[in-house]
């Protein structure tokens, strides 16, 4: 716990400069349809930041977060945000909510699990109540404020009551 929090200020100018990268490349619309590929793609990158930033291992990320952007080409891509008028992550929020909880971090692996599952984004509440996938989606802006979500602010709130 105390490692973990004297540890952290070390790598929060890379953290940083990796949220302003982030923030350059993604490209998350206000609409609830069908998650774009490049949009699962940020909210991976996203878990992926956290996951490092909690871990203390940015510096790895860093490389592959910027070789892949020379890769992608993401000159163009950008400026076309930019005129979407795309959310911009608030990741100093994101990690207001995360910093002091361990438990986040099996969270984060589970929702990457996910991913690999094509079952990102997706309340698991409501598939197992047996609802179809596109009455199941969790909001997006939900998940741009908790990445790692398991489920819709309306099961959520069913899980608390239950409890
Ligand atoms: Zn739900």
């Amino acid at each position: 716990m105390l490692d973990h929090q004297t540890q952290a200020p070390d790598n929060l100018p890379l953290f940083r400069r990796l949220t302003r990268f982030l923030n350059r490349s993604c490209h998350i619309s206000r609409d609830f349809d069908t998650m774009k590929p490049e949009e699962l793609t940020s909210f991976r990158m996203l878990l992926r930041l956290l996951q490092a930033r909690l871990r203390g291992d940015v510096e790895q990320l860093q490389e592959e977060a910027f070789s892949s952007s020379e890769a992608g080409g993401d000159q163009r891509s950008s400026n076309h945000m930019a005129e979407m008028g795309s959310d911009a992550w608030d990741l100093d929020f994101a990690l207001q909510l995360v910093e002091n909880d361990q438990g986040v971090l099996d969270e984060i692996s589970h929702a990457l699990k996910k991913f690999d599952e094509g079952r990102y984004g997706l309340c698991e509440f409501c598939l197992e109540q047996g609802l179809p996938e596109t009455k199941s989606r969790i909001p997006k802006a939900r998940l741009q404020a908790i990445p790692h979500a398991r489920n819709c602010v309306d099961c959520e709130r069913k899980k608390e009551l239950s409890r």
